[in-house]
């Protein structure tokens, strides 16, 4: 409810009341005269009263004559008649006296009534705020939009995240000059998911994006979709893209895309949730309804593309998705180097160093950092934010994040510096396997505490034998590293292991490459993990006795085992390189195939 509806209540409220005064001032100084009882009497013994109406306290009535004020109606209070007759038998003028009933009035509805508006409002107004529209708002949606017409933010604000950014650097050419842009046929993506960790930036990515072209950005969030009424979220999904048309070129910002876009069926509302549905199926129907030649782009944010409805992703709708991770530790000096600029800083504070302390930080997660120690700083009553306030508003900041456990300990992070170092040694080593793009111990989604990337330099359609056990080293070396180093297994091989199996299965039991089985495919066209459920209840899946069955757990087993020995063996032979690429990796959290192959050569 905004202060204009606030004003309008209180001016009615003040009104009634007003009314409520003249009235009663009218009433009791009208043309009535109000006469004492004792003279009602001797009026009504001197035969002058024409007409009287009795109530319980009062007589009202019509006089023959006026009185000398001109009044003809008259009002006496009524005074009980055994103690009027005795009063008038000592000739004692009298009348009766009622207590006003102005004030308990007041106390017995007006009161009463003032506070259930007061308790309405309230409801009103919070209902406004958690609903993100509530009553009020209905058919009002136009109000939830929010546009600016120049952002403010460019490129240079976001940083840290240079490879989004190079992707995005299309949609602003286009969005310059949409016409120019679509001369030779080029088709712009109509839609772009930012896929990423909350705090790291997607949101000002995408004001960036409109900053830098100039242009309107409207935006909505998903949450804000998520209405008591059926029918509300489909209108200002409508609203939504006729506003945005009509000023465009423009950019379409909706946050956290999952709150409506995730699959249908899935959930605590599966089945049930029209609301969310009806809201999807109108923002896919706007998004089928507009070419991208109408000058429009639609960003938008989500941190679980996983559960996104697949109608979202088809080819024309968000086709496109940019990833945009949390920094590692150049990314985050360049995101401190931004968020310095506005504090008064101490010769001793050094970006780097502060850098240091903050693995797993995200862009968010050191804006706060500055602002935190920058308060530390301002009530010390310092002139200068010193590095030691830093110290300490990182100590409070890991503090709270640690709760929501995103932090690995020291130990861990050393654990899994190590473990993707096998992965990448074991692939660098090894003939013919792909070659390391990235390696990367800042964690990455739901459970990966860190990554290893290895992209094919041309495309593959047959693998030999031993191209699979060199993929399964590969896929072993991180258990395996930690096994060299530790002398320990951990949990964080889980994915690995899945993975390793099922390369294994399929070598024994579809690609017939073991002896002891010989060439006999015994999984036909093994369906994937989903399906296998479904087709637990129909026929049974193997048509092969139990001694094969046992047989081929048999040669899963022994693969496995070799390509787990072989990676073994490989980082023994290496151990001085593990070690000195791991301690690289800690300290720069990610590496990329130059650092990898500077670091090798060396050793080499
Ligand atoms: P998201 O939308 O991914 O949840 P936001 O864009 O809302 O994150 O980021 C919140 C704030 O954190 C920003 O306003 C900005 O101050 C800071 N921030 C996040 N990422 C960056 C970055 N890459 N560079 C500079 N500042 C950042
Ligand atoms: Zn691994």
């Amino acid at each position: 409810m905004n202060k204009q509806t606030q004003f309008h209540i209180w001016y009615w409220i003040a009104a009634f009341f007003g009314i409520l005064m003249l009235q009663y001032v009218f009433v009791t100084a009208q043309q009535v005269a109000e006469v004492p009882y004792s003279d009602f009497e001797r009026y009504l013994k001197e035969g002058r009263i024409a007409e009287v109406a009795v109530s319980d306290n009062y007589l009202q009535g019509t006089l023959k004559e006026a009185l000398p004020g001109g009044q003809t109606q008259f009002i006496a209070t009524r005074v009980e008649p055994d103690f009027a007759e005795k009063l008038d038998q000592y000739g004692v003028r009298f009348a009766g006296r009622i207590e006003s009933t102005f004030l308990r009035d007041i106390l017995s509805w007006i009161i009463p009534a003032v506070f259930f508006i007061g308790i309405w409002m309230f409801i009103l107004q919070r209902m406004g705020a958690g609903a993100g529209g509530g009553l009020m708002q209905i058919g009002k949606s136009k109000a939830k939009v929010y546009v600016e017409a120049d952002t403010g933010v460019d490129f240079s604000d976001v940083a840290g995240v240079d490879e989004a950014k190079d992707e995005l650097k299309e949609i602003v050419d286009f969005l310059r000059d949409p016409d120019g842009y679509g001369r030779l046929g080029g088709r712009m993506p109509k839609g772009v998911l930012l896929v990423g960790p909350p705090g790291t930036g997607k949101t000002l990515l995408a004001k960036a994006v409109a900053g830098e072209a100039k242009v309107p950005f409207f935006s909505i969030s998903g949450s804000e979709f998520v209405e008591m009424f059926v029918g509300v979220g489909a209108a200002r999904v409508r609203d939504l893209f006729e506003q945005a048309r009509a000023r465009a070129p423009a950019i379409i910002f909706i946050d956290e895309l999952d709150a409506v876009g995730r699959a249908r069926g899935i959930g605590p509302f599966a089945g049930g949730h029209d609301e969310k549905e009806q809201t999807l199926n109108q923002l896919l129907v706007e998004l089928d309804g507009f070419d991208s030649s109408s000058g429009l782009v639609l960003l938008a944010a989500t941190n679980r593309p996983e559960i996104l409805d697949p109608a979202l992703l088809r080819a024309g709708r968000f086709d496109r998705q940019v990833l945009v991770d949390r920094p590692d530790k150049k990314g985050r000096i360049q995101i401190l180097e931004v968020h310095l600029k506005k504090a008064k800083l101490g010769v001793d504070v050094d970006p780097e160093q502060i850098a240091a302390l903050t693995p797993g930080f995200t862009g968010a997660d050191l804006a706060n950092l500055v602002n935190e120690a920058t308060l530390l700083a301002t009530r010390r009553g310092a002139d200068a934010v010193t590095m030691e306030d830093f110290n300490n508003a990182v100590e409070r900041i890991v503090a709270g994040l640690e709760k929501r456990n995103r932090l690995l300990n020291p130990r861990e992070r050393e654990i899994v510096a190590y473990h993707e170092m096998g992965h990448a040694l074991v692939a660098s080593l090894l003939p013919g396997s792909d070659p390391v793009h990235k390696i990367s111990i800042i964690p990455r989604g739901v459970g990966a505490l860190g990554y290893t990337i290895q992209r094919p330099t041309e495309d593959r359609f047959l693998m030999t034998l031993e191209e699979l056990q060199n993929k399964m080293a590969v896929l072993l070396g991180g258990r395996a590293a930690e096994w060299v180093v530790y002398d320990h297994l951990s949990t964080g091989a889980a994915d690995d292991l899945a993975r390793v199996t099922d390369i294994a299965r399929a070598i024994v039991t579809r690609y017939g490459m073991t002896e002891k089985l010989g060439h006999v495919a015994l999984d036909r066209d093994r369906q994937s993990f989903l399906q296998q459920g479904e087709a637990a209840y129909g026929q049974p899946q193997h048509d092969y006795s139990d001694e094969t069955a046992d047989a081929i757990d048999g040669e899963i087993r022994r693969i496995i085992d070799e390509a787990f020995n072989h990676a073994v063996r490989l980082l023994k032979a290496h151990r001085e390189l593990l070690e000195k690429t791991a301690r690289a990796l800690l300290a720069k959290e990610t590496l990329d195939a130059a650092d990898l192959k500077n670091l090798m050569g060396e050793s080499a």
